[in-house]
């Protein structure tokens, strides 16, 4: 394998302090950016720390012993991101996801759900609110997160089998363990239990049909991720990603499949269902089919920088404002400012980017 690792201490990202436009504006919920695209999903990252060393998310060589995360003084509190979340909320954004690093390491995350699940959109509606998380500590909280107000969840599982997952996640986690997470959250009557598994050729593929078939007939839908190249330290290299294409094709031959439509305008995962009506899975295409063209996600990092694009070098430090006592309505006309300019399309551009931008934001970081 050709891994290249780029070895960084902590993150020293560019940062910028918008300026609060003269023009103040109260938000009217029809936000849209240059290329006309709404804005309608926001991911917080509530921590950058994690459990796991998921080799294509945050490597061993990188994310060692000697790695300094952000202090916690410097995360954005829970009212922070309440408070952000509502300003968002009045721009138009209708889903929320709490993501990280991983998110149930924040300690007293069911208070954050609780204050969230009480936002609703200006004409009265509840958020669409959803957690991921690699499920190590699930069967510990997953009736309190239900309990908090969380109707949604998803769950990253990369393998069924134990050497495989304990592999990808490189702590020696036994996949029984989140197994058995996904039980006890079963149980604990989420609404909707999803599951992510990132495919990278030659370390899971093999992977693919034994997932499918586990989860063919339940009422969790496992969406196939293309191995993608964010951040700068996972040595990410083109031939490791499995087109999506060919999971479809792989799975198609012994369970046939067809497609099915989006839920909604700028969903990340293509649909399909299987043809004998035993449930649906998707793939996530966004290095073979990029879909930017429709997206309408916003990224909050853990330490409150706004991020346009996955695949940002640049964050909007809103935490500064808010720690300068800024009013409600100067940060919404950030807000809007900021979205107004956007063109981000880093995964249209890939190929025509090839040696830059000089360094990505980690995905730990930033939040997936
Ligand atoms: N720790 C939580 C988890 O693993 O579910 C939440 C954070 S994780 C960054 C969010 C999602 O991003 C996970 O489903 C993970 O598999 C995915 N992810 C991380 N690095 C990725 C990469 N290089 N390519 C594709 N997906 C990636
Ligand atoms: Fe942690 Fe999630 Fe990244 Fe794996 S994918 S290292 S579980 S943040
Ligand atoms: Fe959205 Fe950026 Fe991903 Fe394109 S590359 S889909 S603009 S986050």
């Amino acid at each position: 394998m050709n891994h290249k690792i780029i070895q960084v201490a902590s993150y020293h990202y560019p940062n910028a302090v918008p300026a609060v436009p003269q023009r103040l504006e109260p938000p009217d919920g029809l936000l849209t950016d240059a290329r006309g695209r709404p804005l309608r999903d926001l991911r917080i990252s509530v921590t950058d720390r994690c459990n796991f060393r998921c080799t294509y998310c945050m490597p061993k060589a990188v994310f060692g012993k000697d790695f300094v995360f952000r202090p916690h003084a410097s995360l954005l509190s829970f009212e922070e991101i309440t408070r952000l979340a509502s300003l968002f909320v009045a721009h138009g954004v209708e889903k929320l996801r709490l993501t990280g690093g991983e998110p149930l390491l924040r300690k007293d995350i069911e208070r954050l759900i609780a204050q969230l699940s009480a936002l609703r959109t200006p004409d009265g509606r509840e958020l669409d609110l959803t957690l991921t998380t690699n499920g190590s500590l699930l069967a510990k909280k997953a009736r309190s997160l239900r309990d908090a107000g969380l109707k949604r969840l998803t769950i990253s599982l990369d393998a069924l089998d134990d050497a495989v997952f304990r592999q990808m996640n490189d702590v020696d986690y036994p996949v029984a363990s989140v197994l058995h997470g996904l039980e006890v959250a079963q149980q604990a009557g989420f609404d909707a239990i999803k599951l992510n598994m990132v495919v990278r050729r030659g370390v899971n593929e093999r992977e693919i049909l034994p997932m499918a078939r586990h989860f063919k007939g339940t009422p969790f839908i496992v969406r196939f991720i293309e191995y993608m190249d964010v951040g700068s330290s996972n040595g990410w290299n083109l031939a490791e990603v499995l087109p999506s294409a060919e999971v479809l094709r792989v799975i198609d031959a012994e369970m046939p499949l067809e497609r099915i439509d989006a839920n909604y305008a700028g969903e990340t995962a293509e649909r399909w269902r299987y043809r004998d009506g035993g449930g649906e899975i998707g793939v996530i295409a966004s290095v073979t089919h990029a879909f930017c063209s429709d997206c309408s996600r916003v990224r909050l990092s853990t330490d409150g920088k706004l991020y346009t694009c996955l695949f940002a070098t640049q964050g909007h430090d809103l935490r500064a404002l808010l720690r300068a006592g800024r009013s409600d309505i100067e940060i919404a006309s950030v807000l809007a400012q900021l979205w107004r300019m956007r063109d981000d399309r880093y995964s249209e551009l890939r190929a025509s980017l090839a040696n830059t931008p000089a360094k990505k934001i980690e995905m730990s970081y930033i939040g997936g």
